[in-house]
């Protein structure tokens, strides 16, 4: 059943805007009667029928709620320093099929990026989100947020979150050892290094403020690979995967 995402649900009927409503007129060929889902990107999600379409809007009256548990227990913010080129979009496309709360972009010595003051890529992340909550069935559309400096991020992450900074130059701490001591903390923060890595400075300012930095293995993952190997395991251990 095709899903829709709106939050303009009122009296028992949800109303689609006009990007919807060409999607349905012209592509899905729409008919007065039919059903979809609709999400409202948060927390409901409902079985609703078609009831007027026309070039503005769509009108569907909700019929029932779905009570299917999609989202995580736990609130997973993905926080990578900016890549080069367009890998974040894989990287916020995967990492919202698996569960994905925030995507926050991290600005640290070695990003490598033009004119990283003006970078902001928020709009274009927000709609690649929006799809894969879409395409997924995700209830909740993750956040994508504005580009944070690394020490604003380290800094002020909360005390009680499990924190989580995978280091190439860890060599103790596994990602085993360092949830084993994880009790039923709400909020999960993954914060992964750009393609130039992390520095010595930038983990034990980290480290200071409460992050345990992990090791991902002997081999050496791209940056676009470490989130979502962090966010698979860490989800693995902390969720019920089934
Ligand atoms: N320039 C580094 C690689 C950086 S990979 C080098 O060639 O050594 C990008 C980021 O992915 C790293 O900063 C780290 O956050 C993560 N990462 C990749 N492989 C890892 C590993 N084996 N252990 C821990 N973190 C890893």
């Amino acid at each position: 059943m095709n899903r829709f995402f709106t939050d303009n649900i009122q009296n028992d009927q949800a109303i689609l805007g006009e990007e919807d409503a060409y999607h349905l007129k012209n592509v899905l060929r729409a008919r007065i009667g039919e059903e979809f889902e609709i999400c409202d990107g948060v927390a409901h999600e409902y079985v609703a029928e078609l009831i007027s379409l026309d070039k503005k809007s769509a009108v569907l009256n909700i019929l029932s709620e779905i009570t299917v548990e999609r989202e995580p227990h736990h609130r997973y913010c993905i926080c990578q320093c900016i890549p080069k080129g367009k890998k974040t979009d894989d990287v916020v496309r995967h990492c919202t099929e698996l569960g994905m709360s925030d995507y926050f972009p991290v600005i640290s010595e070695r990003v490598n990026v033009k004119n990283i003051d003006e970078y902001d890529k928020t709009d274009r992340l927000q709609r690649v989100a929006d799809e894969a909550a879409k395409q997924s069935k995700r209830i909740k559309i993750p956040t994508i947020n504005k580009p944070i400096k690394f020490s604003q991020l380290v800094t002020t992450a909360p005390q009680n979150a499990i924190k989580i900074i995978a280091w190439e130059e860890e060599h103790e701490i596994s990602l085993r050892k360092a949830l084993s001591a994880v009790n039923n903390d709400y909020e999960v923060y993954i914060l992964v290094g750009p393609e130039g890595g992390l520095s010595a400075e930038e983990v034990a300012l980290a480290k200071e403020n409460g992050w345990i930095s992990v090791t991902l293995g002997k081999r050496i993952l791209r940056t676009e690979t470490a989130p979502l190997t962090l966010l698979s395991a860490v989800s693995y251990q902390l969720e019920d995967l089934e």
